[in-house]
């Protein structure tokens, strides 16, 4: 392609170039060798010519020569001289054959009226042998003798002669005259040169430029001249004529021939012809040269062309390769959205993106002017199940409840898990009350089924609250609020149903405020009491320790329970000082009760108490000190959640806590977030069981194999077990069975004041001794 390319444009071009120039070489030298022709038959011919001048010019002066020479031997001469020898006097012959010698003389130089040619002298005249004019046809003019030169005249018959006299040529015709052979006179004639022009000029035809003069040793005689322009006068001088140099017979006189080189005349064959032609070939030459151009310029482009395709073709990888970074970028970014919008164990919606289509739903919902359903959902259990068979199991139900509830709605419907096991539907366009209660229904109802774990079936509960829009709020954030407060109202009903937020919930919100006021009060008029609830060694069923218990009986707002106000106050931060009542009333009591017998008084620490590790354990060693309880009798209790948030430092002081002799215990284990595994990390002497264990174990296998496998866990990792919520014989025959350590709960004793425990512990002593 390229290659043929080639050829057909520059190539063909150049040829077309060399072509031309061939041409016009060839045209040239034809030229040129048809001028030098021209030229050289121009010289012929001028040359002819010139010696054609000569030729006439000779005859001229042949036929003065004659003239002359006719004179001499005109009767009328011989008769002039006869007269004189035979001695005859002036007045009587020799006067009147002189005058017709003079009349001889004058009729050659008068023009010949009848030929009407002009006459070929201008003066005759005789002079005597080294003499004076013996006649003259101009007798008036001046005539210098001295300047005939007789002496030549010996030697020859006649001669020409040339001579200059006042700037002007005298061409000069000289005849000797004998009488009885003796040299006695000399025929002078002086040539008419209008004459000798004439007879040139009428010669001379061409309209071409050209110069004659007749050349003597006296001065030059000017014929013509027509190199009149001044370019022509340049060439002149500087030679580029054609000269010729031609002698006149007989005569010193030379021609001297000037003419223009025909080439400069003949324009058909000159250089100028040929420079035209050249010119006519500049556009030609020009557009070869342009073409040329044109396909050199063609040649780059293709290059560049080429360079450009192959840039291209590399931009053209680069931007693949762009491409393929850009498109892994936007996975990338799209992984990242997603997760950032999504959960990644159960792929559902998280909490922002769930918040964020609730609000999405109910924009429209306000233009069209329908009713969106908002519903919490929550696992009863699942922290049991998470803690006791670890977080895979966790994840397992976490997955399959995910799947159970996107089953269980439209597609249009919105499943977000916003919590642990927690989870958010919304359901836009909700028709009526009652779709939202048969959809409850239907939720609690796929609840029923068992999960599946490996070979083993687990019976997982939920609680859900509901709201509705726009009767129960106008935004999200009412809503989620309100369908939360449905869905605890649930669980404090006992959990594993569905509840509608109604108005009348708000007065726990109002009520939380209270406590908060009120616990203030509570403390400064020292209105909290300290219970105690026994535990019970099962081995033995007698009171080895209590549990110390705060109680609120508060004027206005009646009996709060601890599980009410505790987290209250952890959040107010009033829970330090409630621990330090708690910690301060039950070490002092527990050191009065060892004098009726020995027993440990284990007393509840929050978490949050933890985060002023400081004050917490400044407290536990002036309630020691301040009491004088034998530490080894405190046992202190904490929940999982501090373990689930915890740090070296948490650790450092649990260290010191048993350092100082105190036992720790972990409380309602079973419901926290922490895995077993923790255990092993803190130094635990005991470990309680959460009740919510013991409520299901009479009437679910699944819990009591869970309380066996703490049991034997535990018993693993040297751990006594406390089990809570002992409420029935079962219930305690069941934990004897299975070797746990201690027992609390109603079976036993509630919680009591301090003066019911004493006598219980009284009691028991009697009975004992
Ligand atoms: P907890 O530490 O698990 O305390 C045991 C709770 O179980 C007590 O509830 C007790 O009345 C209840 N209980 C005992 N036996 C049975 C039973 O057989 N059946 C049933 N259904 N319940 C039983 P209480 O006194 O309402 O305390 C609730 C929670 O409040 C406590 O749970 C504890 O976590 C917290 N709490 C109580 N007093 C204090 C305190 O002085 N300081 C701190 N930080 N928390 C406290
Ligand atoms: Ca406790
Ligand atoms: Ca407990």
């Amino acid at each position: 392609m390229k290659m043929r390319l080639r050829i057909n444009s520059r190539n063909a071009i150049l040829m077309g170039g060399f072509l031309l120039g061939a041409y016009l070489l060839l045209m040239i030298t034809v030229t040129n060798a048809g001028q030098n022709r021209l030229k050289e038959s121009q010289l012929n011919e001028l040359s002819l010519k010139v010696n054609s001048y000569s030729e006439s010019l000779g005859y001229f002066f042949d036929a003065t020569i004659e003239d002359v020479k006719g004179v001499a031997k005109h009767k009328t001469t011989y008769t002039f001289f006869a007269n004189l020898a035979s001695g005859m006097s002036m007045e009587y012959g020799l006067g009147s054959s002189l005058l017709q010698l003079r009349r001889n003389l004058v009729r050659l130089t008068k023009p010949d009226t009848q030929l009407n040619t002009s006459a070929l002298f201008e003066r005759m005249l005789l002079v005597g042998f080294k003499s004076n004019v013996i006649a003259d046809s101009h007798p008036r003019l001046p005539f210098d003798v001295s300047r005939v030169p007789f002496d030549e005249m010996r030697t020859t018959d006649h001669k020409i002669d040339v001579l200059a006299k006042n700037d002007q040529i005298i061409i000069r015709v000289l005849q000797n005259v004998y009488f009885n052979g003796e040299l006695v006179g000399v025929i002078v004639g002086d040539v008419n040169l209008d004459v000798v022009v004439h007879l040139l000029t009428t010669q001379e035809y061409e309209n071409s430029s050209s110069k004659l003069v007749l050349a003597t040793q006296q001065g030059l005689l000017p014929i013509w001249n027509t190199f009149n322009a001044e370019g022509n006068a340049v060439a002149l001088e500087q030679g580029s004529t054609l000269y010729f140099d031609k002698e006149v017979k007989q005569t010193p006189i030379r021609l001297h021939a000037w003419f223009e080189p025909v080439s400069e005349s003949q324009i058909i064959t000159s250089t100028w012809f040929t420079i035209g032609l050249s010119f006519l070939a500049v556009p030609v030459i020009l557009g070869l040269y342009y073409s040329l151009r044109i396909n050199n310029t063609n040649l780059v482009l293709t290059t560049k062309i080429e360079e450009t395709h192959n840039q291209q073709a590399a931009l053209t990888r680069q931007n693949e390769r762009l491409k393929t970074e850009i498109d892994r970028r936007k996975m990338y970014e799209q992984e990242l959205a997603y997760q950032a919008s999504h959960d990644t164990l159960t792929r559902l919606s998280n909490r922002k993106s769930g918040d964020e289509k609730l609000r999405h739903a109910l924009l429209q919902a306000k233009r069209e002017e329908m009713n969106v359903l908002v519903m919490f959902i929550d696992l009863d259990n699942f922290k049991q199940i998470n803690d006791t068979l670890g977080h895979l199991a966790g994840d397992q139900i976490l997955m399959q409840t995910a799947k159970r509830l996107t089953e269980s709605v439209r597609k249009t419907d919105v499943v977000a898990r916003i919590g642990g096991d927690e989870f958010l539907l919304v359901i836009p366009n909700l028709s009526s009350e009652k779709q939202a209660q048969l959809l409850a229904s239907k939720l609690l109802a796929t609840f029923e089924d068992p999960f599946q774990l490996e070979a083993s079936e687990f019976f997982v509960s939920t609680s859900i609250g509901m709201s509705i829009y726009p009767q129960d709020g106008e935004n999200a954030e009412e809503l989620m609020a309100h369908a939360d407060t449905a869905m605890y109202r649930v669980k404090k009903d006992g959990r594993n149903g569905f509840s509608f937020y109604d108005s009348s919930m708000n007065t726990d919100v109002q009520r939380n405020l209270d406590i908060d006021a009120r616990l203030r009060q509570a403390i400064s008029q020292d209105e909290l009491k300290m219970y105690y609830q026994p535990i019970i060694d099962l081995s033995t069923e007698q009171i080895i320790g209590a549990e110390a218990l705060m109680r609120w009986n508060d004027d206005k707002l009646g009996f709060v329970s601890p599980d009410e106000f505790i987290p209250i106050a952890e959040k107010n931060g009033l829970i330090h000082k409630l621990g330090e009542i708690a910690l301060h009333t039950a070490c002092h009591q527990a050191q009065q009760w060892q004098s009726i017998q020995p027993l440990s008084i284990a007393v509840n620490f929050s978490a949050a108490q933890f985060r002023q590790r400081d004050t917490l354990m400044e407290n536990i060693l002036t309630a020691l000190s301040n009491s004088g309880l034998e530490p080894n009798l405190l046992d202190i209790e904490i929940t999982e959640s501090l373990l689930f948030n915890h740090n070296n430092e948490t650790v450092h002081l649990l260290e010191e806590i048993k350092q100082l002799g105190a036992q720790l215990s972990i409380d309602d284990f079973g419901t926290g977030y922490s895995a077993l595994s923790y255990l092993q990390k803190f130094p635990f002497s005991k470990l309680k069981i959460d009740r919510s264990f013991l409520q299901e174990m009479e009437t679910t296998p699944s819990s009591q194999e869970l309380v066996n496998a703490i049991i034997a866990m535990a018993k693993a990792l040297g751990l006594k077990v406390v089990a809570e919520g002992v409420e029935t014989q079962w219930d305690k025959d069941y934990l004897q069975k299975h070797s746990c350590e201690f027992a609390q709960g109603f079976y036993y004793s509630r919680p009591l004041t301090k003066e019911a425990f004493e006598a219980l512990l009284l009691e028991q002593n009697s009975r004992t001794s």
